[in-house]
């Protein structure tokens, strides 16, 4: 791609790092934003800075937060003895979406991914054990997708809390398998909730 301005190709380089944009759909993001009022421009570049600036996780469940204490664990109505493993922010948003849950959240950032380098300590896990032993937690509720990274990290949480009183269950996988929590309707996800089953049950399932 041949540029006629200096400027004009920095911007389009950095729009095609993001997830998704190839150079020809930043060019096209480029050129559109050029077209828009600069006030507009200006009020995207600071949304994005001031996020990357003064963006906070929770210190209890590591969801993103804008107080130390995200608003789902401060609040005193929801039940602290049921806790559901996610992967990230999204399946948050998803399942508080289907308002089938009124348990608190655990974000691990990730799954264990040996491809991708990723191993437990990159993850939110300790905290979570740490969570178990310290509250009054009851149940954990595994609900990351069902790929062979999400078993594996359901498993190994799962010999973590090896000796501790708490109950595990895995949600129902009427999600297809593969598919993100995203993307699963709010119907579904939130049958697959309350139709969890016993974690034991999956393992010998498969
Ligand atoms: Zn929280």
């Amino acid at each position: 791609m041949e540029f006629s301005s200096k400027l004009l190709e920095n911007a389009v380089y950095e729009m095609s790092q993001l997830p998704g944009i190839g150079k020809r759909t930043a060019l096209r993001l480029v050129l559109h934003l050029l077209k828009q009022p600069e006030e507009r421009t200006n009020l995207l570049s600071e949304a994005i800075t001031k996020l990357r600036s003064e963006v906070n996780f929770c210190k209890s469940c590591h969801n993103i937060s804008d107080t130390e204490v995200c608003e789902i664990c401060a609040n005193p109505k929801r039940d602290e003895t049921i806790v559901c493993v996610v992967e990230d922010i999204r399946d948050v948003m998803a399942i508080e979406n289907t308002s089938q849950f009124n348990g608190l959240y655990h974000v691990l950032g990730g799954k264990i991914s040996p491809m991708e380098g990723v191993g437990p300590q990159d993850l939110n896990i300790v905290s979570l054990i740490q969570r178990v032993k310290e509250k009054e937690v009851k149940e954990l509720i595994f609900a990351l997708s069902s790929t062979m990274e999400g078993d594996t990290t359901n498993f190994y949480i799962y010999r973590q809390l090896e000796g501790l009183n708490v109950t595990t269950s895995t949600i129902a996988r009427g999600i297809s398998v593969g598919d993100e929590l995203e993307y699963a309707d709010e119907v579904t996800l939130g049958r697959s909730i309350l139709n969890r089953v016993p974690f034991e049950n999956s393992i010998k399932a498969s």
